[in-house]
């Protein structure tokens, strides 16, 4: 069922199982693959332009799908509409350029014969099966556009299941684009409702991209197809990310201000459901307090409720079932936390008890080296733990104790800590964003994932990678090394261009 998360009201219901699966993936590889591939990258960067276009005039009725049933107000609803769109228009920007070619060299040919007539190129080649896409509900256009853009750029087929709660937009999206004709037939699809069957229908030469918990992500993993047939997998699931206040960023200087500007903002944009938001604040214990006070005074300036009211600036969490599960996991938290501002007491603006409203909360962790659950558990809204840190390598060692996450921010005027603090965060972080006061106005932001730079991170959130401009593609390619005759590789390189990232 999809419904309003403040209303309650019953927008559109999905079906059980899908039936003829297999024979729905196979149309995709066949039809759709064969008519993609048998487009330049450039041809296709032109049909992703064509549905950006096609995309462009129905924004209206995508906001107020997106308020409707995602329960967000209209910046919040920007944060995937036009996120989905501009990483879209990004793709087919990018794929431009890689003009008439159909495959991609990777680096320049090895010589394997002292006479030079023997040769090994690595070639890549889009793949030869489809991209199963099995998306999270807190984006349902980016979640979707960030993943069907670099595949369908690379000319591999799209199968996408939304999560249900919020599948609606995905389903007006995909509906939309299929009714103007854009793609070729087969080359986008969509599966509402149940996801039972879908693994069982990828084959090894198909790929699949998980966005969601680390739990169905361990169920995805030990699936008998994925684990048997070696199918291709990314994982994108929960993450502890940090975000850092410098030693020097004392209060009143402009780095602390910054530093408690956008961890408010990064802890309420979507209701605190980014799998981005900083969990974890990690700030210098003697400035603990001061840095509590300043967030709690901003945070009480935030009203919550029903994102059809003009003064409403939080709205709603997409779903009932995700509200209590935000408030157990508040609950886990406070076992080792104190709450420092406490949203939930906030009076709703035209909303009641039974909508999935909830204000944002700040904890305090009380002991940072004791503390466990804050290093594992991901509450999905608008809720951050400060936690006190000794010094420079003891932030350090809390920011790794998240075990892998999607990014890692810190802010200073320091530039020596900043250059150290970043590489030192690298190995564990999938981003990691650095601000100084001279970037105040110019930095993209510590949830904003821009398509240019990697997304994902290692161990607990999930291992994968996305986007990273043209680095994307690899995913959707397979690299195979070409030995052969000179002549016969020059021939090869007629259809192919070098992937520079
Ligand atoms: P979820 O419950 O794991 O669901 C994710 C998707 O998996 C949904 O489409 C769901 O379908 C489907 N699914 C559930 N069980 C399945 C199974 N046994 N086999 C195949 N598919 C199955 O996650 P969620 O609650 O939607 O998303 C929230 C989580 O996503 C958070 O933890 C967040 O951190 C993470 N997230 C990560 C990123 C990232 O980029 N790293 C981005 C966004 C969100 P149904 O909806 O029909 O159950």
């Amino acid at each position: 069922m999809i419904a309003d998360p403040v209303t309650g009201e019953t927008l559109a219901t999905t079906g059980g199982a899908a039936a003829g699966l297999p024979e729905a993936f196979a149309y995709a590889r066949s039809e759709g693959g064969r008519a993609l591939q048998a487009m330049s990258y450039a041809q296709r960067a032109a049909m992703l332009s064509e549905a950006l276009k096609v995309m462009q005039t129905k924004k209206d009725e995508y906001y107020a799908i997106s308020l409707a049933n995602s329960g967000t107000t209209k910046n919040d609803s920007a944060v995937d509409i036009e996120g989905g769109l501009f990483t879209l228009g990004f793709y087919a920007k990018l794929g431009a350029v890689l003009g008439d070619a159909r495959t991609l060299k990777d680096g320049a040919a090895s010589m394997l014969s002292k006479d030079q007539l023997f040769q090994s190129q690595h070639l890549m080649v889009p793949i030869r099966g489809l991209a199963l896409f099995i998306n999270a509900f807190n984006f349902p256009s980016w979640g979707l556009w960030e993943k069907a853009a670099p595949a369908l750029l690379s000319g591999v087929p799209v199968v996408v299941k939304p999560a249900t709660v919020t599948a609606w937009l995905t389903h007006r999206m995909v509906a939309d684009v299929i009714e103007a004709g854009v793609f070729p037939q087969g080359a986008l699809s969509i599966v509402c409702g149940s996801s039972a069957g879908l693994l069982d229908a990828l084959t090894p030469f198909d790929v699949l991209s998980f966005t969601g918990s680390a739990d169905t992500a361990a169920k995805i993993r030990s699936h008998p197809v994925i684990a048997r047939d070696s199918v291709r997998t990314n994982i994108e699931a929960d993450s502890l990310n940090v975000t850092v206040l410098g030693e020097d960023a004392l209060p009143g200087t402009p780095a602390f201000d910054l530093y408690v500007d956008n961890l408010v903002r990064d802890i309420t944009i979507k209701s605190g459901q980014r799998c981005t938001a900083p969990r974890r604040a990690l700030v210098p214990k003697a400035v603990m307090h001061a840095v509590a006070e300043a967030a709690a005074g901003k945070l009480a300036a935030i009203r919550v409720g029903n994102p059809r009211n003009a003064e409403t600036v939080m709205g709603s969490l997409v779903s009932r079932e995700q509200y209590d599960s935000a408030r157990e996991g508040l609950a886990l938290l406070n076992t080792e936390a104190s709450v420092l501002f406490d949203g939930t007491a906030q009076p709703l603006i035209d909303a009641d008890e039974n909508s999935a409203c909830m204000g944002a909360t700040l904890l305090g962790v009380r002991d940072a080296d004791a503390a466990v659950e804050v290093h594992r558990h991901e509450v999905f809204g608008p809720v951050s733990s400060l936690i006190g840190y000794k010094n420079a390598s003891h932030a350090i060692d809390i920011a790794h104790r998240g075990l892998g996450s999607l990014v890692a921010s810190i802010y200073s005027a320091d530039l020596q800590w900043m250059a150290s603090t970043a590489e030192a965060l690298a190995s564990s972080h999938g981003r990691v964003h650095v601000v100084s006061p001279e970037v105040a106005k110019t930095h993209t932001g510590h949830g904003n994932v821009m398509p240019g730079s990697i997304h994902g991170g290692p161990g607990r959130a999930g291992g994968g990678e996305e986007l990273g401009g043209l680095r994307a593609l690899a995913f959707y390619h397979r690299k195979s090394a070409i030995q052969a005759p000179s002549n016969v590789l020059e021939l090869v390189e007629q259809h192919s261009t070098e992937l520079k990232v």
